[in-house]
């Protein structure tokens, strides 16, 4: 039986000549086509149709024979604007052009903040951890460092690995203004939400007020449990 198919027929055509770049991203093992998989997905590259004005309709004509080669410094998106359906040719809406990573990264992030849900959170342990709760009763636990967020989710850990694979998307998610080079897993956009947060500058001041915030309490806390001050023991024992 072979393997399942991860990457999508917009990635793999066998009669289109993928760019180097391109090539150096699919591996043998598809789960590990990280960056084709996270940021240049059909979902994101739907979403930037529908920004320049395409209908839904007319995304759904063309994306299933939609080309995107990963170039190292842009994409390409072809969508032929006729295609053969049972034996006829059907004139569709077409699209030939090179696209900017930032394009993909803004978009990939946008989706991201809209599923974030704050409400699905709750607090964990300790005051830099928050739990978030997935539909099928799985949690996943999001750690809140001083300049980035983590998460043990799947999602986070594929998108991390997607954007090591592409040191231009990388460039652009550090220069985006709301990520500013925070992994964009929704769980995370959760938690800037859940802490008041819209980037990462943002975010950097609530996780300083939260930990001047715990370490007052915690002075608190040790003041109150302090035992009573001593009494000179030594003269009574004597
Ligand atoms: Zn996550």
């Amino acid at each position: 039986m072979p393997a399942q198919k991860f990457s999508a027929k917009a990635h793999t055509r066998s009669n289109y000549t993928y760019s180097t770049f391109h090539k150096s991203l699919l591996h043998e093992n598809n789960s590990e086509d990280y960056a084709l998989r996270h940021i240049y997905s059909l979902e994101n590259t739907k979403a930037l149709l529908q920004a320049w004005g395409w209908t839904t309709e007319q995304i759904k004509d063309g994306i299933d024979y939609a080309t995107i080669d990963v170039y190292r410094n842009f994409v390409y998106l072809h969508i032929p604007n006729k295609i053969t359906k049972r034996g006829e040719i059907i004139k569709i809406r077409g699209i030939s052009r090179f696209i900017s990573k930032a394009d993909f990264v803004e978009v990939l992030i946008s989706r991201s903040w809209q599923k974030a849900d704050p409400y699905k959170l709750q607090p964990g342990d300790n005051w830099d951890d928050l739990i978030a709760r997935g539909n099928t009763g799985d949690f996943y636990e999001i750690k809140l460092y001083k300049h980035e967020v983590e998460c043990t989710c799947h999602a986070y850990s594929g998108l991390e690995k997607a954007f090591a694979q592409d040191p231009v998307a990388t460039k652009y998610l550090m220069l985006h203004y709301q990520a500013q080079g925070q992994i964009p897993d929704k769980h995370i956009f959760a938690a800037w939400q859940y802490l008041g947060a819209t980037t990462l500058q943002q975010y950097e001041y609530c996780w300083l007020e939260r930990a001047e915030a715990a370490m007052r309490e915690q002075k608190k806390y040790s003041w109150q449990s302090d035992p009573e001050p001593e009494r000179d023991t030594e003269l009574i024992d004597w």
